[in-house]
């Protein structure tokens, strides 16, 4: 004897329907088959919705009720039953019962537990009907048994308990003497010993064929869903998700209990003492392997068998000095909840007793706060106790493996990612026996967590980084495109699975959780919606995936001004936008201290000479110990293309230009001709060697003329530097004749810092620095004599795009 267990999709609609008869029909060639059915997909819930309309006198129940008829008679057509064959009128005479008991719910306003029961029972004895009828149509033996008249149980409705005594011998008899070779269940329903109609608990139609699997002895019990298996985590919510091949019982209880809804988590007790194993398969994927729950040791790569989580939780906290070492007080808290028939799911005590935290169905929560109140009327009106406090909106996530109390520091590690990704654990406890702990979290950051335990115990090998990059110009444009071209590299060779998952330029802005689909960006882009900085970070926000990076390739004050909000989250930033670093020192310091206090990074290596590791090396250098003595640098590609090209056989205007559509200037050229931007970046290096400084105390010596100085457009800029070519000749002329090279010097020196153009001579390191070559020379204690240099392009969007990817790996080596 076999007995196999289909759910509401495998019975969901005529296509499935063929595949779970293809299936009882392979097995009953071997051997007899007892097949439990559950509702047709929906219809539970259906059935429910119809019975609160009713009840609250809302005419559309007869709306629902005729879609219920419809999805039942939409299956029957497919199914290609002829026009008078019995299974019309059945079907007719049931749906009218079920219609006539809304309507007796309509008129009397009241829906009880016991009535709600009968009302459901509809969903299961309409698809086994359904199915058997279907089977006997197509010549095979079969018949349709009411799993009411076998399974007896006490008189709790919606979640009655099972009379085994009874109902294994009932089980017993019937196919003791049952004649045909597969017999259809009806699952989840029952009667009491007084013939009323109960019910098992939603999803307990698993539990119905543990109980027949049970009775009959049976070797092997079947779960057939529509996933391929119990997965490390909810396929639904983590893609990466994996089917586990193998798992204990004692896992699999704690998993479904904690959520895992493929298994109704009392399926596994009527089968636990017989050894009998449970194997979920796939009906829309029958080759698939599936699970095997047993009491067979399993070993696994990782302590942790999976990560399950439960939605709609409340917690209720309870806290007064007067509970301290008060006897008996638990007890009252468990005998209150327990009398109103509330389920406890979590509970954490503080060690010093003083407040005891219960995580309960949101929906018994107001119910929970009354009885209790009730209960502890006289300790709260002496202010021993305070009244209860009620959070709603809760979640429990619960990471389970019979193996992990054998391992140090899982917990440490759970509570560290979520830490990192800024989920807010607002209650934590771990089982007695080790086998789980679980951590109350806000709904709204489930997804998050769950991929980010699922990463950190199940995906080691690879980490995912999710970029949100604002700014497509010449350097945004690149990145995206090396991204592109590196992802399969990244991937394979350092294990980082980087996607970006929205992007915006300052008029459209697009998102994908999945990541940016990149072979056609620009065109998505296009068709994105409006953008604005606020609605990028929302959406970011929103999105909440893990390990999230934004991205500013601007010259944007206004999106530096946003830095802060996204550290706030744990969201990383990575910029080549200079502004902020180079701000006022107290928030270059805030920024700074919310990186450490969020856990983001925030980096900013293209700030100093592009793609060249400037910033980097000094921080190692100050890391491992270093004291910076001084720098000097060239530290302005711009500059440099501009007076190495710059002489009596050219136009100072033209070269500027040239500079600018070259990409190696600024957006606005003043801010590199009038120095700013080489002092913003001695700065951010003074900054970075530990000097507290700011922007004024930079001295700058201007070399552009006063008119240059004092336009205020960049056209009325453009045309000074035309007007005044003899100024800029004069500067030239004067180096050429001391046979000296014009360069734009940066210096930092015993805490000062200073910029201006100066006249090289010709044996000094800078002298030969060509096109736009910039060059640093760190002096330390470690190098007071021979400085160390760094030299190379330090502008353009190619060697800039590739900085800051460069800062972006290195977010994702951490
Ligand atoms: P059925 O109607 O067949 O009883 P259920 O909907 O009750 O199916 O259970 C199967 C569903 O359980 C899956 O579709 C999936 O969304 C959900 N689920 C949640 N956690 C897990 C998990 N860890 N493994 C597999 N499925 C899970
Ligand atoms: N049909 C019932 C429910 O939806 C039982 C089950 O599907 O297992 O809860
Ligand atoms: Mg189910």
């Amino acid at each position: 004897m076999k007995v196999l267990k289909f759910g509401g999709t495998s019975v969901g609609s005529s296509k499935n329907i063929n595949n779970v008869i293809s299936i009882l029909e392979n097995y009953a060639k071997k051997d007899r088959v007892v097949c439990v059915v559950s509702a047709v997909g929906g219809i539970t819930d259906k059935l429910l919705l119809a019975g609160k309309q009713a009840q609250n006198k809302d005419t559309t129940y007869i709306d629902t009720f005729n879609l219920i008829k419809d999805i039942h008679f939409n299956i029957i057509n497919e199914l290609n039953f002829d026009k008078s064959s019995s299974i019309i009128a059945f079907i007719d005479e049931k749906l009218n019962a079920l219609k006539s008991l809304l309507d007796g719910i309509f008129l009397i306003n009241e829906l009880s537990p016991k009535t709600s029961d009968k009302l459901v029972s509809f969903g299961e004895l309409l698809s086994s009907y359904i199915i058997a009828e279907t089977m006997k149509n197509r010549g095979l033996s079969s018949d349709c048994k009411n799993s009411q008249e076998l399974i007896v149980t006490n008189s709790n409705f919606t979640k009655a308990e099972v009379d085994y005594t009874v109902t294994n011998k009932n089980l017993q008899t019937y196919f003791n003497t049952a004649l045909q070779q597969i017999t259809i269940l009806p699952g989840f329903i029952a009667k009491s010993k007084i013939g009323e109609q109960t019910t098992l608990g939603r999803g307990g139609s698993d539990f119905t064929a543990a109980i027949v699997a049970a009775a009959l002895k049976v070797e092997q019990l079947e779960i057939w869903t529509d996933v391929s298996g119990m997965f490390t985590t909810n396929p639904k919510l983590v893609k990466q998700a994996y089917p586990i091949e193998k798992i204990s019982y004692q896992e699999a209880m704690e998993l479904s209990h904690f959520g895992a809804k493929v298994l109704y988590p009392p399926t596994v007790q009527p089968v636990l003492d017989l050894n009998i194993p449970i194997h979920i398969k796939n009906t829309l994927e029958p080759e698939a392997a599936g699970t095997v729950i047993s009491n067979e040791e399993t070993r696994s790569s990782s302590p942790v068998k999976g990560i399950s989580n439960i939605g709609n939780i409340a917690l209720i906290t309870l806290q007064g000095s007067g509970m301290i070492g008060i006897p008996g007080f638990s007890k009252r808290l468990f005998e209150t909840l327990s009398q109103e028939k509330i389920n406890v799911i979590l509970i954490t005590q503080a060690s010093s007793e003083h407040s005891i935290c219960l995580g309960i169905d949101e929906n018994d929560a107001e119910l929970a706060q009354t009885a209790i109140d009730a209960t502890f009327e006289n300790e709260i009106a002496l202010h021993k106790i305070d009244p209860i406090i009620v959070e709603k909106d809760l979640s429990i996530i619960a990471l389970v493996g019979d193996n992990m109390k054998n391992h140090q520091g899982i917990s440490g590690k759970m509570f560290s990612s979520l830490g990192k990704n800024n989920i807010n654990i607002r209650a934590i406890a771990q089982g007695a026996s080790e086998k789980n702990i679980s951590a109350v979290i806000l709904q709204s950051d489930v997804k998050k967590a769950l991929n980010t335990l699922h990463e950190q115990f199940f995906e080691t090998k690879t980490k995912q980084l999710n970029i949100f990059i604002t700014g497509v110009g010449n350097v945004g444009e690149k990145l995206v495109e090396q991204i592109k071209q590196q992802r399969k590299y990244l991937k394979e060779n350092l294990k980082i699975n980087l996607r970006i998952a929205g992007l915006s330029n300052s008029r459209k802005m697009i998102f994908s959780e999945e990541g940016i689909d990149l072979s056609n960006w620009k065109e998505q882009l296009e068709n994105g919606e409006q953008a604005t900085l606020d609605g990028f970070f929302e959406n970011t926000k929103t999105l909440n995936l893990r390990n999230s990076i934004f991205v500013d390739v601007t010259a944007n004050k206004d999106v530096a001004g946003l830095y802060e909000k996204y550290l706030r989250q744990s969201i990383g930033v990575v910029a080549c936008n200079k502004i902020a670093c180079s701000s006022d020192y107290e928030n270059y310091k805030l920024l700074k201290r919310l990186s450490l206090k969020y856990n983001a990074p925030y980096l900013f290596e293209t700030n100093v000479g592009a793609g060249l590791p400037i910033i980097d090396t000094l921080s190692n250098l100050i890391a491992s110990g270093d004291k910076i003595t001084s720098i000097h640098a060239v530290l302005s590609g711009s500059l440099n293309f501009v007076f190495n090209n710059f002489n009596d056989t050219t136009k100072f205007y033209d070269v500027v230009k040239q500079a600018a559509a070259e990409g190696y200037t600024e957006p606005d050229p003043r801010i590199d001709l009038s120095g700013v931007d080489v002092a913003r970046k001695i700065l951010i290096l003074a900054r970075e060697s530990g000097v507290e400084m700011n922007l004024e105390n930079i001295e700058n010596t201007p070399f552009l003329s006063d008119s240059g100085m004092k336009s205020d457009s960049v056209d009325d800029f453009y045309q000074t530097l035309i007007k005044d070519e003899a100024h800029y000749q004069g500067l030239y002329a004067s180096a050429k004749a001391k046979d000296c090279q014009l360069k734009y010097v940066a210096q930092f020196n015993d805490g000062k810092a200073s910029v201006s153009l100066q006249e090289i001579p010709n044996d000094h390191p800078f002298y030969n620095l060509k096109g736009k070559d910039n060059i640093v020379m760190f002096y330390t204690q470690r190098y007071p004599e021979q400085p160390m240099i760094i030299k190379g392009a330090g502008a353009g969007a190619d060697v800039t795009a590739s900085g800051l990817f460069a800062d972006i790996i290195r977010i994702g080596n951490d």
